[in-house]
């Protein structure tokens, strides 16, 4: 995917993730929030060598950009690519690990209930906007919290899931209450298979977002 960017489908309908996440929260913050950010990527990117760039390529070659144009276009792209990912880590049909992901999780957690805790926790303690993941590095797993647009994926980093924690994720329906949408959402709606099938591509030989 390149210049013109395009709003991805969101796999289910707004209303699929109810009640844990209001129908009225995800059509503001899909077709508002996300929509956003890929009508102004687009804008930045006209007329520069980032207009022949993939997603992911932006995302990697301005993660540490320091001119303040290129900073506009990190948020805006990584933005996109953290919400697409957002969407597919939720499932409004209830999924379990299982296999090597199951296995991965006991050996490096303890239990998914210590995982689903850790990854609670994150979220709780990044301050301000932005995301908690479970990612993968080298087959190990791990709990990581990022700032604002940040992702883990601009540095190579097999991301399993996410969970989105600005405010715009859950305001409308939980108010201040950032600790009890993460405890729905991580109870309820994480998309077990999704982690299975990121952490089983890292293991094929040519890998990776930025490939
Ligand atoms: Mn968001």
């Amino acid at each position: 995917m390149s210049a013109p960017f395009k709003l991805a489908p969101l796999p289910y309908d707004p209303s699929a993730l109810e009640p844990v996440i209001s129908a009225r929260t995800l059509s503001f913050h899909y077709g508002k929030h996300h929509q956003t950010y890929v009508d102004t990527l687009n804008k930045l990117v006209a007329g520069t060598p980032y207009a022949d760039m993939t997603l992911e390529k932006i995302v990697a070659a301005t993660a540490k950009a320091a001119a303040p144009a290129d900073k506009k276009i990190f948020n805006n792209a990584a933005q996109i690519w953290n919400h697409d990912f957002y969407w597919h880590s939720l499932s409004p049909v209830k999924t379990a690990p299982t296999g090597k992901l199951a296995s991965a999780i006991a050996r490096d957690f303890g239990s998914t209930a210590e995982l689903i805790a850790r990854l609670a926790e994150a979220g709780k303690d990044q301050f301000g906007s932005g995301w908690a993941w479970l990612v993968s590095k080298g087959g190990t797993l791990a709990v990581e919290k990022t700032g604002n647009a940040a992702t883990p994926m601009s540095e190579g980093t097999n991301c399993l899931l996410t969970i989105d924690v600005w405010e715009h994720a859950y305001y409308l329906y939980y108010q201040n209450a950032r600790p009890k949408y993460l405890e729905a959402v991580l109870e309820q709606l994480l998309n077990w298979n999704t982690a299975a099938a990121n952490l089983e591509k890292e293991s094929q030989p040519v890998r990776s977002a930025l490939a």
